[in-house]
């Protein structure tokens, strides 16, 4: 946005603040919240030529009319006056007393195993007793066999082989009476090839736990297995070149199938053309995500992104699944279910980032990047550099992190929070069309980069 736009912009917002002439406060969403931290943030828009005081500090007006003012919390109530020099407005902030007299769970070891089964597809196999971060080993089908050994707070801990163990939420394992965990048998092995993917199958007589794990190829074991040492299979496929996504699956039962993706031949000068790529624009519906100090939507900027960067690569010959090409809800496990059944290359999710209170005085901005897969750590820096380059916003990082949509894609995918809606400066970028377009030309570029720079 050039200068000109923001005073446009400054005296649209002191014309239409006239009447009320109060300061707008986008975040606490509402007077008299409770918030646990001892900080969090008045975030909002005012007419940048007013005197703006918090508690009578003074604030920060962007030339945009946004603003970002950090603010401390004692325990109990806490009284802010917000003043423009015209109006007061109040408000209250309670943060409660730390009661928090949760003991942590105690680990209970079993005297006796006793054996379970998994009691719906995907559930996620933990190398730690948490529901969150980077700790999941695999995601499991239904109906595998496991002998517990112990307990953690909301988890059993599970027996692979004689000294792996592993971690699977109580709610995803029933108990059986009849303990049949029997090593199963390999019975045969066959390996083939199409134009776009290597298929591995492994026969089994029953389901058995498996790890495939991402290194320079991709490691397979199998637990529970007859005939090899401690009843572990291990199976080592090469990486033959840089894979393009992989899956893993029983199919008739009892086959465990591996599919690893081959890159895909471009051409050197328009490398996006001939691939397919899911766009998905974060939010939408009743989901705003961040709300932006003048009041603007995350779902919207994300939307307009992914818009006009479909519109690029359809340009360039590439074909675009958007996740949602209007303000729809969609849930998180839909967009990552359609952009495996339409099988595209590539999947980029796009965001705009906002802050916990906690993290009030952090001053973060600007753009990061986000994977989940190794594999797509090559992609998601590419990205990142490229954006950063471009967009000249901070670098917020290149981060490894389990969101949903990264996570259980069947491509290379990444998440992309472009700028903070919260951060005046990044903000009033971020709702100018110059700069949404700008933004999807970054995008295409740090694609093409990764594709010229993998092959
Ligand atoms: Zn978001």
């Amino acid at each position: 946005m050039n200068k000109l736009n923001i005073l446009l912009l400054a005296s649209l917002l002191c014309k239409i603040s006239l009447p009320t002439t109060a300061t707008e406060i986008v975040y606490p969403k509402s007077n008299n919240v409770t918030i646990t931290s001892d900080k969090t943030f008045f975030i909002g828009n005012e007419c940048p030529s007013k005197e703006l005081k918090i508690n009578s500090e003074n604030v920060n007006i962007h030339p945009s009319g946004g603003f970002l003012h950090p603010v401390k919390l004692e325990y109990g109530e806490n009284i802010f006056t917000i003043n423009n020099g015209e109006e007061t407005k109040i408000y209250t902030i309670t943060r409660p007393q730390d009661n928090s007299s949760i003991k942590a769970p105690e680990f209970i070891e079993y005297d006796t195993p006793i054996t379970a089964l998994t009691n719906q597809a995907n559930v996620p196999l933990r190398s730690t007793p948490v529901d969150v971060g980077l700790n999941r080993l695999q995601h499991l089908d239904a109906n595998i066999t496991f002998s517990i050994v112990g307990e953690y707070g909301d988890f059993y801990k599970v027996q692979l082989a004689r000294d792996d163990y592993a971690w699977i939420n109580k709610s995803h394992l029933k108990k059986v009476e009849k303990s049949d965990n029997k090593p199963a048998k390999i019975e045969t092995y066959t390996y083939e090839e199409t134009p776009d993917k290597r298929i591995f199958t492994i026969k089994l007589n029953k389901k058995v736990p498996y790890i495939l794990y991402e290194n320079a190829g991709l490691d397979l074991t199998l637990y529970n297995v007859d005939k090899f040492y401690e009843n572990k299979y291990e199976f080592h496929i090469n990486k033959t070149g840089k894979s393009f996504g992989y899956k893993s699956y029983y199919k008739n039962r009892t086959d465990l199938v591996i599919e690893v993706k081959n890159f895909p031949q471009t051409d050197k000068t328009n490398p996006v053309k001939g691939l397919k790529f899911a766009i998905d624009a974060g939010h939408g519906g009743p989901e705003n995500g961040a709300i932006g100090c003048l009041g603007d939507k995350e779902k919207d900027i994300n939307l307009a992104i992914a818009k006009n960067l479909e519109k690029l690569l359809v340009e360039a010959g590439a074909e675009v699944f958007l996740t949602r090409n209007n303000d729809d809800k969609i849930s998180l496990s839909d967009r990552v279910s359609l952009a495996n059944k339409q099988k595209c290359d590539i999947f980029v999710s796009i965001h705009n980032n906002a802050l916990p209170d906690a993290a009030a005085t952090s001053q973060r901005s600007g753009t990061s990047t986000y994977y989940y897969y190794p594999q797509s750590k090559s992609l998601a820096k590419s990205i990142q550099n490229t954006l950063v380059k471009e967009l000249r916003l901070c670098d917020d990082g290149l981060k490894a992190e389990s969101f949903a949509v990264i996570r259980n894609t069947e491509m290379p995918a990444i998440l992309i929070e472009v700028g903070y809606m919260i951060v005046p400066e990044d903000n009033a970028k971020l709702i100018t069309a110059e700069f949404q377009q700008k933004a999807a030309v970054a995008i295409k570029k740090g694609l093409e980069n990764y594709l010229n720079d993998i092959q």
